[in-house]
């Protein structure tokens, strides 16, 4: 075995495989991977191996896509068949909610360049002739997609990488990684040690156990999954062509034709952990015994639903583990405090996506970004609050709803309320309906005394869209309380700081008692983020952003390496907050504070360290709704004092506490583009808007050239508000813009307008068609709405209630 090499790849499951290869065939030839038994012997050799687009985050979907299309490429360079059967798939609905589920992939689709459409059930048994459609209501067609041959695909992957110049060592296990003091690892196995300049953790079922190896605990968990092959079944003889990959989101079962029989698998609600504490060392190329008699009930329904099946015998039954991440999506990238440490595991579909991941993370490891938005697969998206408990609650939940539909304004119960501001119980009391993000508990909305505080998920208008209503116009009206503890919020401090800060962000960097709108741009010149600097004194700063990019924030600082000093520090659970806005949001404050709050003494953007009644609040005037209004920010031992203070305080304005939802509807009648939903990784300063907030005349700052030079050559496209006619519903995310038949663009978020009455969709269009009025089409649900382009903000387009 060699003893040194640029990076050392464990693990030679289909994931470790795809990322050796991609590593090579990016120029470092000079790769190791390292596997303690065969390849794919850990859940790769027995997955059913089948491959499809559908992702609910378009940027995954399209890896997937890509994924599919790569095994033409390791077919041809390594000469390993990958067994493709590349027949696509079909999706089933039985529910009203399924069909818009469908509809919704379709309208997607389309931007995403897939060839997808709804069919009738007709159609459907054209494809597989084994439904029974009495059952289903509508069905979706998918020509991308179809299965392969597990050990055949990672055999290519792994043939292919070698004619690139990287070799492999199997029976070689890695027993410990030790750090050395230049960020390079001393990798010792059991045949030796190797010097690595990067290691990669892509052990799959021992993932865990690999983070262990270094002292981080990654938020990944094996299920137990059961498939059946049948006996040759009559109804396929003599048919010319293969039965398709069929989902079934009612029985949750997916089948597909294998040989002259069908295997057909199940999700079933009462998943087993397999493993909970440690992955054994010595399983290797093994099965789990098989649990007939609990999984009886869930195959009974895939033999009502395709009774064909019913009528043969088993061939042959796996039961295998394989692995997770809470969410479902795969855990890749570096982990903050390590150098030249990186994960690629929790890939629970490794045919669909270990293509894709493999581009990313070698693009990521070689030229220093993933070259694409991938937050939704980002290692970082998980914090210190995705403990092994958290993990062992979520990730059977998620296994539990693999197949049912995750509606937009559905929140999962497992493992919550798991962090909680000071006044959770006051806001539940309000009537408030809580969600999650990054474990800590935020109102959505609240229902009025009388109501039930709890919502029906659907991709519709739900019973809360009455009372979103009355609290925006409550906050246009008179005034509002929302609590923003759910921020991302960091202190940044020392003498460095500013110097540091003025090369991090891309904006002009406060004076003392002033605040900034601060896009933060990687040197490709994309945004990575869109917070706000509040300079609180010559050394000390306030930087607060959004609440789920925590660590995605941190980890991008520490890699901006501030010097020694300059302390970046979180304050996520350090500082509670509240945003109060409105017309009388002043009055309001007023009487609770001794600074002069007139416009002309407490300007827009203003910063102050001050009492707000008995609490000492840092206070900014600032907000996200377009109305004058203040942020205030204290430690959370006074942040129930300060919240009775507010209520009492704004008891004569009619003060009304306002969510998440509101939050966004007031948002998108201003204009208002929101990191993560709107801003991401994949779009530039010219593209979004934020180019405004950046400050060309400093000399120096990461993503000054790219966005510099995209300033002479004006943007590819433009992020725009759309208001949509005749809706009865809204957008949800990632449905195709058309123009003429063609799409042209997507839709990133959207919402109904309470305060103007029309429903509201953002998202990008090419520049040259971003004009004001320019008329395009969204296909919401199967039905076509015109989308009319406003450039100015729909609603106060001047800004002066802002200024106010
Ligand atoms: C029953 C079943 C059906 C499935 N069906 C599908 C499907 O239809 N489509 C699909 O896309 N996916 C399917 N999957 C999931 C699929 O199997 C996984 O997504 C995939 O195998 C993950 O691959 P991996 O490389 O991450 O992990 P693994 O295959 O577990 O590979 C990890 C490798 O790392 C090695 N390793 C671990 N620790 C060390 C160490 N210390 N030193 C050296 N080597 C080490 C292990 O030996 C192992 O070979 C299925 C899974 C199961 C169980």
């Amino acid at each position: 075995m060699k003893d040194s090499a640029q990076a050392v790849v464990i693990g030679g499951g289909v994931v470790g495989a795809s990322v050796l290869y991609h590593l090579a065939k990016s120029g470092w030839s000079d790769v190791l991977l390292l596997e303690k038994s065969e390849l794919t012997s850990g859940s790769t050799w027995h997955a059913a191996g089948g491959m499809h687009t559908f992702n609910g985050e378009a940027n995954i979907s399209r890896l997937q896509k890509y994924t599919i299309d790569l095994y033409r490429e390791i077919e041809a360079r390594s000469g390993q068949s990958c067994g493709l059967h590349p027949n696509g798939g079909l999706m089933l609905a039985a529910t009203p909610g399924e069909l818009d589920s469908l509809k919704l992939i379709c309208s997607r689709a389309r931007y995403l360049g897939m060839e997808t459409e709804m069919i009738s059930l007709k159609e459907a048994l054209e494809f597989n002739p084994l439904i029974d459609p009495q059952y289903f209501i509508g069905a979706l067609w998918r020509a991308d997609g179809g299965h392969c041959d597990p050990s055949g695909t990672t055999q290519a992957y792994a043939k292919a990488a070698r004619t690139l110049g990287a070799t492999l060592e199997r029976f070689t296990r890695v027993t410990a990684l030790n750090a050395r003091r230049d960020g390079s690892w001393d990798v010792i196995t059991d045949k030796g040690t190797v010097h690595a300049e990067h290691v990669v953790n892509c052990a799959g079922l021992w993932a865990r156990e690999v983070g262990h190896l270094v002292g981080i605990e990654l938020p990944v968990l094996a299920m137990e999954h059961h498939y059946l092959i049948t006996e040759d079944l009559p109804e396929i003889a003599g048919r010319a062509k293969e039965i398709v990959n069929t989902t079934d989101y009612l029985g949750e079962i997916y089948m597909r034709q294998e040989r002259r029989g069908c295997l057909i698998g199940t999700y079933e609600p009462h998943g087993i952990v397999w493993s909970p504490v440690k992955t054994p060392d010595d399983f290797a190329m093994q099965l789990l015994p098989e649990d007939f008699e609990r999984l009886a009930p869930y195959f009974e329904v895939g033999f009502k639903h395709f009774p064909a099946l019913g009528r043969v015998g088993i061939r042959k039954a796996v039961n295998g583990p394989f692995t997770f991440a809470p969410d479902g999506n795969p855990l890749v990238g570096p982990v903050r405090g390590l150098r030249n440490y990186w994960v690629a595991c929790a890939v629970m579909a490794g045919f669909s996506q270990g293509g894709g991941i493999g581009l990313v993370l070698s693009r990521w490891m070689t030229e220093g970004d993933p070259g694409q938005d991938i937050l939704s697969m980002d290692v970082a998206r998980y914090g210190a609050f995705a403990t092994p408990k958290y993990t062992s609650i979520k990730v059977p939940e998620n296994y539990a709803r693999r197949f049912r539909l995750a509606y937009p304004n559905e929140e999962l119960p497992a493992a919550r309320p798991l962090r909680r501001s000071p006044i959770y119980q006051r806001l539940k009391d309000a009537g408030a309906v809580m969600g999650a993000n990054f474990g800590l508990e935020n109102a959505l909305w609240f229902a009025p005394p009388g109501v039930t505080p709890s919502e029906t998920p659907t991709y519709r208008r739900s019973e809360a869209f009455a009372h979103v209503k009355a609290e925006c116009q409550a906050v246009r009206r008179a005034v509002g309380i929302y609590e923003t503890t759910n921020y991302g919020k960091y202190e940044v401090s020392g003498r460095g700081a500013r110097a540091w800060l003025d090369r991090v962000f891309a904006s002009r960097i406060p004076k003392p008692g002033r605040l900034a709108l601060a896009p933060m741009l990687n040197p490709g010149g994309r945004i990575v983020g869109d917070l706000s600097i509040a300079c609180l004194g010559e050394e000390r700063f306030l930087i607060v952003g959004s609440g789920f990019a925590e660590e995605f924030h941190l980890r991008w600082f520490s890699s901006s390496d501030p010097p020694a000093d300059v302390q970046v520090r979180s304050v996520a659970s350090s500082l509670c907050g509240f945003s109060i806005a409105g017309p009388r949001a002043r009055e309001l404050l007023q009487p609770l504070v001794r600074l002069d709050l007139s416009a002309t003494a407490f300007k827009l953007f203003g910063v102050r360290e001050t009492a707000v009644g008995l609490a000492p609040v840092i206070l900014t005037r600032a907000g996200f709704t377009g109305e004058l209004g203040y942020e205030l920010w204290s430690t959370p031992d006074y942040f129930e004092t300060l919240y009775d203070e507010l209520l009492s305080a704004g008891e004569p304005f009619g003060l009304a506490h306002f969510g998440g939802r509101a939050l966004s509807s007031l948002r998108l009648e201003k204009g208002y583009g929101s990191f993560n939903k709107d801003f991401r990784p994949d779009y530039t300063p010219a593209e979004t808007g934020l180019e405004r907030f950046i400050d060309f005349t400093k000399p120096a700052f990461t993503g000054r050239e790219a966005a510099l030079s995209e300033r002479t050559s004006g943007p590819r496209r433009r992020f725009v508000v759309m208001e949509i006619a005749d809706a009865d519903t809204e957008v949800i995310g990632y449905e195709s813009i058309m123009k003429d038949g063609a799409a042209v663009g997507y839709v990133t978020s959207g919402a109904f307008g309470h305060c103007i009455g029309k429903s509201l969709a953002a998202g990008y269009v090419p520049a040259a068609m971003a004009r004001d009025g320019a008329r395009f089409e969204i296909d919401i649900f199967g039905e076509m709405r015109t989308a009319a382009v406003h450039l100015q903000a729909r609603y106060d387009p001047q800004g002066a209630r802002l200024r106010s």
